[in-house]
């Protein structure tokens, strides 16, 4: 640490060391960028995840590459300790693949205007990636006394799902003292996230019996009327207020006219933002019974991500608030309507900090972009807390 800032807070000083680097962030942001990485494309993922670990090398880190049959390798890195054992760990969260397929940057090609970069997948999440990478090489820069291990994760497969990496992410999490993840922040002033709902997909599939509706209808049991009547009186859970939703999103049913339905299904979309909120729908799903005499009700699926409650990101958020407050930004934060990594660690009790990442907009559109002046105060936000947490 210089002398001439040594009286000024750290975070403001992190802010000035990383402010003349914004170019070198840019450049880094392009390799990304351009190194296209769907969850879906294995050999491609690969290539992105190579450039990743190429970045992260140069920080002297140890970079981990844990290999994967069916999707993109997952990158763990570790903060290299120079002195005495680490107390504790800290874990920073992410993944490198993007819901773009293959050829997408011809359309979108990676470009800087008007104070933001633009791309595919840029916002969700490679800038989170490029920030983090920065904000590990001013704290060596700085040299604040860091007591504990830091462990960032690039996964592959967050956005099909994270049936790969899950695992990989909740035993590290349970070794840690907080997460904090780098995807996207939301709206223009780059609110965190510290709620996330809980989100699931279940299926409700009606038996009935298939009769000729002019000759023998008493002799036939309507699948489509079962799944009506239930959805009716599923659609009465909805919970706006208290964030729980089951929308019946896709249904289907019956064959033809002149025989009745014998079979009808619904997809239902489930969204919660408490645990508690989150049993009591799976419940009331497997105790439903049917309306039609004779009909029979079948129901699969439930919650994949249960919610990140608030309560778990309050003390982390307060902290974030206070850091930013030294480098005179002010840190709002917001519930998310759907779920990311940070629901599982969440979900173990341990303090996870999420929307971390970039400022930007248009995640998973065509006009996916950042601002990118916000990058070097994001990356100083994610160091302070990283030296202080
Ligand atoms: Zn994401």
């Amino acid at each position: 640490m210089s002398r001439a800032m040594a009286d000024s807070p750290l975070p403001l000083e992190l802010l000035q060391l990383l402010k003349p680097q914004l170019p070198d962030m840019l450049r880094v942001l392009r390799r990304l960028v351009t190194s296209e990485s769907p969850s879906l494309e294995k050999a491609a993922a690969d290539r992105c995840c190579s450039v990743v670990a190429r970045e992260w090398r140069k920080s002297a880190a140890c970079v981990e590459r844990i290999p994967q049959k069916h999707h993109g390798d997952h990158l763990r890195i570790t903060s290299v300790q120079e002195k005495s054992p680490p107390v504790g760990q800290l874990f920073v969260l992410g993944h490198y693949d993007t819901v773009y397929s293959t050829g997408t940057l011809k359309q979108m090609p990676f470009r800087v205007s008007g104070g933001k970069a633009y791309g595919p997948g840029i916002f969700d999440m490679k800038a989170g990636i490029v920030q983090a990478l920065f904000a590990l090489q001013v704290l060596r820069q700085s040299n604040p006394q860091m007591k504990k291990r830091i462990v960032f994760l690039w996964t592959s497969d967050e956005e099909i799902g994270s049936e790969s990496s899950r695992k990989l992410i909740e035993t590290e999490a349970r070794r840690s003292d907080a997460v904090f993840v780098l995807e996207p922040s939301f709206g223009s002033r780059g609110l965190v996230k510290t709620a996330r709902k809980g989100v699931g997909t279940a299926e409700l599939i009606v038996q009935g019996r298939a009769s000729h509706a002019g000759l023998a209808p008493e002799e036939g049991i309507n699948a489509v009327h079962e799944l009506a009547a239930q959805l009716t009186r599923i659609e009465k859970w909805n919970d706006t207020r208290h964030g729980i939703s089951i929308n019946a999103d896709i249904v289907e049913g019956g064959t033809r006219t002149n025989v009745i339905a014998e079979r009808a299904r619904a997809v239902l979309d489930l969204r919660a933002l408490r645990a508690a909120d989150m049993r009591r729908v799976e419940n009331r799903l497997r105790a439903l019974r049917p309306v039609h005499t004779g009909a029979k009700l079948r129901v699969t699926g439930g919650f994949d991500r249960p919610p990140l409650e608030r309560k778990i990101c309050a003390a982390l958020f307060a902290r974030a608030k206070y850091l930013a407050r030294q480098m005179n930004l002010s840190l709002g934060e917001c519930t998310a309507g759907g779920g990311s990594d940070g629901n599982f660690t969440g979900a173990l009790g341990i303090p996870t900090l999420d929307g971390m990442g970039a400022v930007g907009d248009g995640a998973h559109s065509d006009h996916e972009h950042i601002f990118i002046n916000a990058m070097p105060a994001r990356a100083a936000l994610l160091a302070a807390l990283l030296a202080s947490s």
